[in-house]
């Protein structure tokens, strides 16, 4: 469960019950400052997922590592988006299709 430490409250939060993967985009367009905030916090949210009780993030706990951290033990995390790149198109060769042969009745 990917946590990270929302910037302006400090609270737990989870990456997928926020706006977390998107803030660079968010940044971009002018919706977002670029901090990782919690759902409360997002003024795009705007309210508490409710997913889980809201907690302050405890500091000195080695079981909660920030998803940023790079004491995340699932590698880094790149910070710029994957732009999804649409597939190129490549021509399919289909067989001519098998004449049907009608069986006559009678
Ligand atoms: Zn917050």
């Amino acid at each position: 469960m990917p946590l990270f430490k929302c910037d302006q409250c400090g609270c737990v939060e989870n990456t997928a019950c926020s706006g977390f993967w998107h803030r660079e985009w968010d940044q971009r367009d002018g919706t977002g400052d670029g901090r990782a905030l919690c759902s409360e916090c997002d003024p795009q949210i705007g309210k508490w997922h409710a997913r889980f009780e809201k907690r302050p993030w405890p500091e000195n706990d080695p079981n909660y590592i920030d998803v940023r951290s790079p004491d995340w033990p699932h590698g880094p995390n790149p910070p710029a988006p994957v732009v999804a790149k649409e597939a190129p198109r490549v021509p399919v060769k289909r067989k001519p299709p098998r004449g049907l042969k009608r069986r006559r009745r009678g």
